[in-house]
């Protein structure tokens, strides 16, 4: 039976045993509502640790006043019971008084990896995500942490950040689950009509052809400006960037970039869709 801990005592309770058996305990931080991507991620907790812990939060330093906090499903039963059946140990439901105790003044900004992109378009996205993962990672005394390359500029800040702190946790990065139809699982699908989901289809196809032009050796710049106007003929209503970037450091790529990665994020009606792929 799945353990379900709420506070910093049940988590000291829980894992300083297991740290003094020398255990290895597996952080899986989401904000809930869980589909195939979260439970990947668990899975490979599962076959890598001795314990593996899912954090559910709905964080709302991630949130700007506008965005949809207050409307982000939280089907917290069936989450639970999801997590039981695939063999979870623990999962870690605190409240925000637990994650940001009164008093609670601190906040972790990183640099350069956090600017562009995501960063431009929430800017208060990224200090909200290094200040919670910093504190879920030293509640749980994590040794490995797991993270999806759906949010691969994530992926990085948490990178830099643990190694800028010198935290001594492990950052895994996951493959994208996606449907049959290539569209990348995420929680915010659930907004998301029949008929605008099969139009949401359109950003990893946008993604995998602008791979395909890049291969052929068309310009950057042109391949970019196509995809946007592809994206808009297609049901997209707005585009928030559509890019091809350098896979480290996310700015434009330089003559002597080797790894490329192309993101997009984009709106159907007042629905914000990212994806991303490796070249
Ligand atoms: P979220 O609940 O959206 O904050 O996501 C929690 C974690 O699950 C993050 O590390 C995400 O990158 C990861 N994740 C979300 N969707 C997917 C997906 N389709 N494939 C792999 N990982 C995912």
């Amino acid at each position: 039976m799945i353990r379900i801990l709420t506070t910093q005592s049940d988590l000291q309770a829980r894992f300083a045993p297991l740290q003094r058996q020398r255990k290895i305990i597996g952080l899986v931080p989401t904000m809930g509502a869980l589909h195939d991507g979260h439970l990947t991620l668990a899975r490979t907790a599962l076959a890598q640790c001795d314990e593996c812990v899912v954090s559910i939060f709905v964080n709302p330093k991630q949130f700007a006043p506008h965005e949809d906090f207050d409307r982000y499903p939280r089907p917290l039963e069936r989450d639970i019971e999801l997590l039981d059946s695939i063999g979870v140990q623990s999962v870690f439901t605190p409240s925000p008084e637990v994650m940001y105790p009164p008093g609670f003044q601190t906040t972790i900004t990183v640099g350069n990896v956090s600017k562009p992109l995501e960063g431009e378009f929430r800017p208060h996205f990224f200090a909200g995500v290094a200040t919670v993962v910093a504190r879920l990672l030293l509640l749980t005394g994590a040794d490995k942490a797991y993270f999806g390359e759906k949010d691969y500029q994530q992926l990085q800040v948490v990178r830099a950040m643990v190694h800028d702190l010198a935290i001594p946790t492990e950052i895994v990065g996951v493959p994208t689950i996606r449907e049959e139809s290539g569209l990348a699982m995420s929680s915010r699908n659930a907004y998301l009509t029949a008929e605008k989901r099969k139009e949401a289809l359109c950003l990893s196809q946008t993604l995998f052809s602008m791979a395909a032009q890049l291969k052929a050796g068309r310009k950057i710049s042109e391949i970019e400006s196509q995809a946007a106007l592809t994206l808009l003929s297609s049901g997209f209503d707005k585009i928030d960037y559509i890019a091809i970037c350098d896979a480290a450091t996310l700015e434009p790529p330089a003559p002597q970039t080797t790894a490329l990665r192309i993101l997009g994020a984009a709106w159907i009606g007042n629905v914000r869709l990212i994806d991303n792929i490796a070249v």
